[in-house]
């Protein structure tokens, strides 16, 4: 009988529990008939005091008044944490039996343990994306952020930023912990005046935070970051200033997740804390490490071909006996965010795969394009070269690709010539003696590039058909100093040599006169060089092209 009793009594507490918000004074009987039973007493209330006894939460709250004996209301108090104090009022009824008020005891029990177990729930959802010290939000909220705006496309509008407070080990040493602890929930505070509701400051390990703010606030939180007087206490001379390093990444639309933003920020962190000047520092794709770097330009290049964010530029070429314009090289230049990335940055790393192969192929399709244009409005064409990379040389239908793209844009072969460089590994070298008369049967005429350079041997250029010889700008040395003795008889040697083997020859990098005297004087006549253009975008190559 006892048992059972009890197992009702809780039953009846999860019941009503459940329907604590729900019910009030006025719908008391309605409660308790849903309980499905008249309990035993006249009402039940429960109540949390914070540590001045504010009422924080009212939780239950049901009579029958006109069986209660309000005088002999009893109160059960519990301490929680953080000095609230959980207060049960027993209202029993009139005539209640001290057997009854046992039960009633035991009742309050159960209720009580009930009750924290759901305030055991709600802390794990509140601690899910809260620090408990300083009751900011924490790192996965950063994170869920980070997705959310992801995933709405909105991404673009915001910084993010990893902040780590300077010395803060010291000043735990000079104010305490205690005093820390209040010193990081005002500096959080203080950080988050000015922002939105959609802006974060999140707390992520000791005194570290995650910042996703809107770009028009950068300037105000870097100006926080800077300096702040932060205090800690109510006397006026509890006052400490606090400074930050930080590493920023201005998102882009293209952000795949917070892992990739997280990864950012905090390289750009250490940027800033191993640098002794800067105090900020910006995520750079090309300062991020190697294997970062190389991640990064992997999966923005397959973007970039379909955005076409990969521009040609076209370098001319020029006559050094009329100085007219005979020919241009196209070269690639990557946009990124208004910002152009050179080709040193990343074709290196898309030659450690095939994906240079694409590049090329890309820009030579594009060249194939803009001649076929400038025929059909009336426009003579020159020869454009395009660069070929050594790992085409596996493929062996190279030569019937590149065709395949000629005709499809119906250039004629004249007009196209596909720059090589050398080899050093044999099988490589059949194959490019292969390409390059297999090419020359097409009407395509091929040129060794950067000669003189790494690979480049005599026996290269006495057994593959190369039309054009390009000499290395590092031949003409630095623009600011004279070509020595040397230099000058290697220069006259090599121009003679493939002008002997019946090879056009082109210098590059040719910067000042000296160099144009130089090669005059030993029978070169073409050059490449910023003392004529330095690459530049289509439409001037367009305009240079008009004017010739
Ligand atoms: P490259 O084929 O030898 O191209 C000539 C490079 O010399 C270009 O550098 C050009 O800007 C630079 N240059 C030209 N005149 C001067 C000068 O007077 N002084 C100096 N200091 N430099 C001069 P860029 O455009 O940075 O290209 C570097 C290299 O990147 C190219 O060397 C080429 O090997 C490679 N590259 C560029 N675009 C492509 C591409 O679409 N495909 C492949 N496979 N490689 C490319
Ligand atoms: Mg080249
Ligand atoms: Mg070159």
């Amino acid at each position: 009988m006892k048992k059972e009793l009890c197992e009702d009594v809780i039953m009846d507490c999860a019941e009503l529990l459940s329907k604590a918000h729900t019910v009030d004074a006025e719908e008391n009987k309605e409660a308790v008939r849903v309980a499905g039973k008249e309990l035993q007493f006249g009402g039940l209330e429960m109540k949390r005091l914070d540590a001045e006894g504010n009422t924080v939460l009212q939780s239950i709250c049901f009579m029958k008044p006109e069986n209660v004996d309000r005088s002999l209301a009893k109160e059960y108090c519990y301490a929680e944490e953080n000095g609230v104090t959980a207060v049960y009022t027993v209202y029993p009824l009139k005539d209640q039996s001290e057997r009854m008020q046992k039960w009633l005891n035991f009742f309050v029990m159960q209720l009580h343990e009930a009750n924290e177990r759901q305030n055991l729930v709600q802390d794990a959802n509140y601690y899910r994306y809260h620090d408990p010290q300083t009751k900011h939000t924490n790192m996965a909220y950063f994170s869920e952020c980070c997705d959310f705006y992801i995933k709405n496309k909105i991404i673009d509008r915001y910084t993010a930023m990893s902040v780590n407070l300077t010395d803060f080990t010291n000043l735990n040493l000079m104010i305490g912990s205690r005093n820390c602890d209040m010193v990081l929930i005002r500096y959080m505070d203080w950080l988050k005046e000015g922002l939105e509701d959609d802006e974060v400051v999140s707390r992520t390990s000791g005194d570290q935070f995650a910042l996703l703010i809107r770009k028009e606030h950068e300037e105000m939180i870097l100006e926080k970051l800077r300096s702040s007087d932060i205090s800690y206490g109510t006397n006026p001379n509890d006052v400490v200033t606090v400074s930050a390093e930080a590493g920023i990444y201005r998102l882009t639309a293209d952000v795949e997740s917070h892992h990739n933003i997280i990864q950012a920020v905090s390289n750009a962190l250490n940027v800033a804390k191993n640098s002794v000047q800067l105090q900020f520092a910006y995520y750079d794709p090309l300062t991020a490490d190697a294997s970062e770097k190389k991640k990064f330009y992997e999966e923005a290049f397959e973007k970039a071909l379909i955005n076409e964010d990969i521009h040609i530029f076209f370098q001319p070429k020029v006559s050094l006996k009329d100085y007219d314009l005979i020919g241009a090289e196209a070269l690639s230049r990557w946009f990124v965010n208004g910002e152009i990335l050179p080709p040193d940055s990343f074709i290196p790393i898309l030659e450690e795969t095939t994906r240079i192969c694409e590049l090329d192929f890309y820009v030579l399709g594009h060249v194939c394009k803009s001649i076929q244009s400038w025929i059909q409005h009336g426009v003579k064409p020159v020869k454009v070269s395009v660069n070929f990379s050594r790992r085409h040389l596996s493929n062996k239908n190279l030569v019937h690709d590149i065709v395949q793209v000629l005709d499809k844009y119906e250039v004629p072969h004249q007009y196209i010539e596909v720059e090589l460089t050398e080899t050093t590994i044999d099988a490589d070298y059949e194959a490019l003696k292969q390409i390059v008369y297999g090419l020359r049967e097409y009407g395509i005429e091929s040129s060794v590039d950067d000669f003189g350079m790494g690979y480049s041997s005599l026996s290269l250029i006495r057994d593959v058909p190369f039309k054009v010889l390009k000499i290395d700008k590092s031949f003409l040395g630095d623009k600011n100093v004279e070509p020595d003795e040397r230099q000058r008889a290697m220069m006259k040697h090599v121009i003679s040599m493939a002008n002997d083997l019946g090879m056009e020859c082109i210098a590059e990098g040719v910067e000042n006169m000296e160099h144009v005297q130089l090669l005059k004087e030993n029978k070169c006549y073409m050059a490449q060089g910023f003392l004529f253009n330095k690459p530049v975008p289509q439409e001037e190559f367009e305009e240079i092209l008009t004017q010739s």
